[in-house]
């Protein structure tokens, strides 16, 4: 376990190096200058200013008066982030245009979830444009159709500013690029195509373990596919896929998509936890107080959304989606402690996930640099942790298919002996004598039966006779070819079938074993056994209409062999045949 978490964090060091360094140049950067309007900025921050609200929004005028009396700050960081707050915060910075024409230039702010946003263009002292969206109001009131929300201006040559006013509910974080229009769709393109690899993967694990539950029917696939769905669905909540294709303008249920979606993610991740983990097998108590918490918090999100309350339904979600990964690492933690091996992989995968969402928060933070790579870390992760559980749940079929056969096996095996029983016998049986009679090929089988083997148990044990048996038993396995079927047909009988085997070599067969076993000498603890073998040899003929005749035909033989005196053989054409007897 140390040496994965090990690891692990070195290959977090490893992904996140040149980030730190290039932090380190962030650092010294100074006071924020404006845009060049010929270039591309993936983030914008380092040339803002920002004034975070306090009470009732401002508006434009007492913005630019407020920055006019210095009471906007410049940001350090590459994102400015306010946290959860109903304030307003505003951003401003300029866009230097060193040409002599206007160039059209894109803004994209890329936290899709933020409710309002309200861009005032000023220059020469006059506004020259505000545009206004944000997930609150309806799609229509975007410039741009897009997911993210992207303003297109024409910035006239000189200098322009810009002053960039959001509030949400939803974490206050404000990444933003500025590029022209050919850049920003290649971004877009590059961005969708990532979600398509993203969304394909979850998708097809989901799919394919929907068929998985389809077909055994087991609750931990099932709660897979809802985990993995909810996943999906707070992913396109959060991304805006969902309020661009989804429920275009149903801008109510964009409001409560998020906070509800993270509740039931969390939800459907614990109850995945408690399944897989095997929870309520090892900790009862712990298992109905998870179930109730969820239960309680989901009936509170349920209230929010009755009571309109969206601030504190956000908090709590976010409160508790923490929890839900914090509490399944611990619960893979004491269920791994337990003995139960598979938690290791959702150790990993938690791990690895808990890595993946730290580098994007602190990415976003601007405690790494923000880089795709990143910002959506904790996307990538999901994609790995969702791919290591989806193979620990086939690997959990495969060892429970390998159960199966390994019991189907045992089904079919003498204990005693080791050799296969009647079950085995009947199952091959049939198809051998289907193989002979379609294609006219010979096949002879023989019974075998100890003579005498009662008097071996009453004059030296069970036990000795056990050891008889199985001495025997060997000896049979050693004769018969490959091919030959051998089983223990009950009792101190033996019954061997030989396919595409004429009368003369079954004949032949049965007497090196008569012979072979004839001449042994069994020891067991304190005696020396010897025994004999009778048995009845059968051949398919025209005339054997059914396998079961066969079998009659040897049983017949076998009696007259114990008849005629034991340690002997008798066959199909009835006449004893043991030349050197
Ligand atoms: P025959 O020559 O006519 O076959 O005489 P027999 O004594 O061999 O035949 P009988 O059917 O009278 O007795 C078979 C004995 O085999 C009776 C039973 O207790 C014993 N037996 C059956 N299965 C086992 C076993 O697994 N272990 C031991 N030690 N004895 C067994
Ligand atoms: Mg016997
Ligand atoms: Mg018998």
């Amino acid at each position: 376990m140390k040496w994965i978490c090990f690891f692990l964090y070195l290959l977090t060091l490893m992904l996140t190096a040149p980030a730190w360094a290039q932090s380190a140049a962030f650092a010294s950067l100074e006071a924020p200058g404006p845009l060049d309007a010929g270039s591309e900025y993936s983030t914008i921050g380092e040339h803002s200013y920002y004034l975070h609200e306090t009470e009732a929004g401002i508006s434009i005028e007492q913005a630019r008066q407020a920055f006019a009396n210095g009471r906007f700050q410049a940001s350090t960081t590459p994102v400015p982030g306010f946290g959860l707050t109903s304030h307003g915060a505003w951003l401003k910075f300029d866009v230097q245009n060193s040409t002599e024409r206007a160039v059209t230039r894109r803004l994209t702010v890329k936290s899709a979830w933020l409710n309002y946003i309200d861009i005032y263009i000023i220059q020469h002292n006059q506004r020259v444009a505000h545009y206004k969206t944000g997930d609150a109001r309806p799609l229509s009131s975007r410039q741009i159709d897009n997911r993210l929300f992207v303003f297109e201006h024409d910035f006239a040559p000189g200098t322009t500013a810009v002053y960039l006013r959001a509030q949400s509910h939803e974490p206050l974080v404000l990444p933003i690029a500025f590029s022209d229009t050919a850049t920003a769709v290649k971004h877009d393109r590059n961005r969708s195509y990532g979600y398509g690899i993203l969304y394909g993967i979850i998708s097809g694990l989901l799919l394919f373990n929907l068929l998985i539950y389809i077909s055994i029917r087991q609750q931990r696939y099932l709660f897979y596919v809802f985990y993995l769905s909810m996943y999906l669905f707070m992913d396109i909540s959060y991304t805006g896929h969902g309020y661009l294709y989804l429920w275009q303008d149903a801008s109510w249920w964009q409001q409560w998509s998020a906070s509800t979606s993270v509740v039931l993610y969390a939800t459907s991740g614990i109850f995945f936890a408690l399944s897989f983990l095997k929870i309520k097998t090892f900790f009862p108590a712990i298992y109905s107080k998870t179930i109730r918490f969820c239960i309680f918090l989901c009936a509170m999100q349920l209230l929010f959304i009755l009571l309109d309350m969206e601030k504190t339904s956000v908090a709590i979600a976010l409160l508790y989606v923490m929890f839900f990964s914090v509490f399944t690492f611990y619960y893979a933690i004491i269920s791994f402690n337990k003995g139960h091996n598979d938690a290791i992989y959702y150790l990993i995968a938690t791990f690895a996930t808990l890595i993946g969402a730290a580098v994007t928060v602190l990415s976003v933070l601007s405690l790494i640099p923000y880089t795709p790579l990143t910002f959506h870390a904790g996307e990538i992760a999901v994609a790995f942790d969702s791919i290591l559980l989806s193979i620990a749940l086939a690997e959990q079929i495969r060892r429970a298919q390998n159960e199966m056969l390994q019991a189907q096996k045992l089904a079919r095996t003498d204990i005693l002996t080791r050799l296969s029983n009647r079950l085995a016998f009947d199952e091959i049986s049939g198809q051998i004598w289907n193989n002979a009679v379609q294609n006219d090929q010979d096949l002879c089988f023989l019974m075998l039966d100890i003579d005498h083997f009662k008097e071996i148990n009453d004059n030296y044990g069970h036990h000795a006779g056990d050891m008889v048996l199985k001495t025997l038993s060997s000896i049979l396995k050693k004769t018969v070819r490959e091919g030959d079927v051998l089983v223990r047909w009950g009792g101190e009988e033996f019954a061997i079938i030989l396919p595409q085997t004429s009368l003369q070599p079954a004949i032949k067969l049965a007497e090196r074993i008569r012979k072979e076993i004839e001449n042994l000498q069994i020891k067991t603890d304190g005696a020396i056994i010897k025994t004999t073998v009778s048995i009845g040899v059968s051949q398919k003929t025209d005339s054997t209409a059914t396998i079961d005749e066969l079998f009659s035909m040897a049983d017949a033989n076998l009696y007259k062999a114990k008849q005629g005196g034991r340690n002997a053989i008798y066959n199909t054409r009835g006449n004893n045949e043991c030349p050197e007897k």
